[in-house]
């Protein structure tokens, strides 16, 4: 059975029969057939559908916002703000995915030569709990506006989300089959990455699923997008506006209750502001508004599972252990629901455990430097290669500084945060490819050279 869960209160909400292997089977008949179909669809005629799921999201945020509340705990205005998110992505595809999907002409000895962008075919899509409706559309809406098929194995805590977005994709108008959620454990996904009417995987999760995921699909010589973990670098030069920094930096580490791949997680701050920086921060953290997800001015709400917070529990002791000062919170909250307090560690080392591993949590981690060479190596000094951000009113200085980080993104004077218009996607542990922009489309198609004598 796959239980839906309220995490702020741990009372089962739904639980579903997982689909049998015969009902797998017949989805990926129907996804393929339809497929097929749908590659002939021009890209003109392809994305009215997303225009229609744009619309669909936006008819009934309100109930989508409070499913993705309900199940993961994510104060119900940041939910809102996540279907407002997937909304505008669909319209923006809609709007470029002609021009991103022209035909290119390229100059050679031919008479006439160039690229055209065709479809793989049906991409699995492998996806976290985290932003439960973001992290599918970002994905789904530019595949099928390239004229793929997509199959949604969701994480099996947010069923009511995965099934909420193929009935919202169907009555949009979708072809019949061509998106199709299937409720699975994680140990038959193997089966549906070597089935040959998969064509490509995606995966958005942790970096010890993406080692599995890559290796299963690299046996079957499919296509692969990994987008893992992180544990981007939050850099305060001491030339930088401590106040809107450490502003920023509430907001960069605590959003989504320090549930995402790009929240600021180690804060490199110089060591002649470290205090005034650290104390701004405290004052901001303290702010937050712990409570029931579903109230309006929460901040902080429960995290998504028990275990996600007993994993954390056991990363905060080890740093303490290891000589992290422990400043703020530290502890699990009384009660039902998975709460932590919000926490802040100071004086973190690149030996402790809150530096060399990812807290998928509300926990920030000070960690003091003196040069900015030491600055930058401190950035680099981890498996991880998401995003990173930068505060300084030295802008040669920052660009210089953008260049030598190994991320995947660098944002100068402002949070990390992925927006359609941009790439995203990550380097080292943080995965391969790219999803949104103009990049992110054509990961999932077949750059056919054509040539003509
Ligand atoms: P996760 O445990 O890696 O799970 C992600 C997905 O993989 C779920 O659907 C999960 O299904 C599935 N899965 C688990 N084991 C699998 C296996 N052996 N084979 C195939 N699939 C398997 O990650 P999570 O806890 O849901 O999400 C948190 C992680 O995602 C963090 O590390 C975070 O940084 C990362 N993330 C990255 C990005 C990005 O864009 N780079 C965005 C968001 C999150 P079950 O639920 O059934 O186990």
């Amino acid at each position: 059975m796959i239980k839906s869960i309220n995490p702020a209160t741990g009372d089962v909400i739904e639980s579903f029969k997982a689909h049998s292997a015969d009902e797998v089977d017949a989805i990926l008949g129907a996804a393929d057939r339809a497929q097929r179909s749908w590659r002939r669809v021009p890209v003109e005629k392809r994305v009215p559908l997303l225009t229609a799921i744009a619309r669909a999201l936006r008819a009934k945020k309100e109930e989508y916002a409070r499913l993705i509340t309900e199940e993961i705990g994510k104060p119900i205005t940041e939910s809102r703000g996540e279907i407002e998110k997937c909304a505008s992505t669909c319209d923006f595809y809609a709007a470029n995915a002609q021009t991103f999907l022209a035909d290119e002409r390229i100059v050679s000895n031919a008479t006439e030569s160039g690229v055209v962008f065709d479809p793989l075919g049906v991409v699995l899509a492998i996806m976290p709990w985290n932003y439960p409706f973001w992290q599918f559309v970002r994905f789904a809406a530019p595949a099928l506006a390239a004229g793929n098929g997509a199959i949604l194995k969701h994480a099996n805590n947010v069923p009511r989300c995965a099934l909420a977005i193929e009935a919202m994709i169907r009555e949009a108008g979708c072809p019949d089959g061509l998106m199709r959620t299937v409720l699975i454990d994680a140990s038959a996904v193997s089966g549906l990455i070597a089935d040959d009417r998969i064509a490509a995987v995606t995966l958005t999760g942790s970096t010890e699923v993406g080692q599995i995921v890559a290796a299963q699909a690299g046996k079957s010589l499919k296509k692969q997008v990994l987008e893992l973990g992180g544990s981007d670098p939050f850099i305060v030069l001491p030339d930088a506006d401590i106040a809107t920094a450490a502003a920023t930096a509430v907001k960069a580490r605590f959003v989504n209750v320090g549930q995402s791949c790009v929240n600021a997680k180690r804060f490199i701050v110089h060591d002649d502001i470290a205090d005034a920086f650290s104390d701004a921060f405290i004052t901001g953290i303290r702010a937050l508004k712990v409570g029931d997800p579903m109230d309006e001015a929460t901040q902080i709400g429960p995290m998504a599972r028990m275990n996600l917070r007993a994993n954390l529990h056991d990363q905060v002791t080890r740093s303490i252990a290891e000589g992290a000062v422990l400043v703020l919170g530290g502890t699990p909250i009384d009660g039902p629901g998975s709460y932590y307090a919000p926490t802040l560690l100071d004086r973190v080392t690149p030996e402790h455990t809150s530096f060399k591993e990812e807290l998928f949590g509300p926990v920030a981690s000070i960690i003091r430097y003196s040069s900015t060479e030491e600055a930058i190596a401190l950035a680099n000094n981890t498996e991880f290669g998401l995003g990173a951000s930068v505060w300084t009113t030295d802008l040669d200085l920052a660009r210089r500084m953008a260049r030598e980080i190994d991320a995947g993104a660098v944002f100068i004077n402002g949070m990390v945060a992925s927006d359609a218009r941009l790439p995203f996607g990550g380097i080292k542990k943080s995965g391969y490819g790219r999803e949104l922009g103009s990049y992110g489309i054509r990961e999932f198609t077949n750059m056919k050279t054509i040539w003509i004598g």
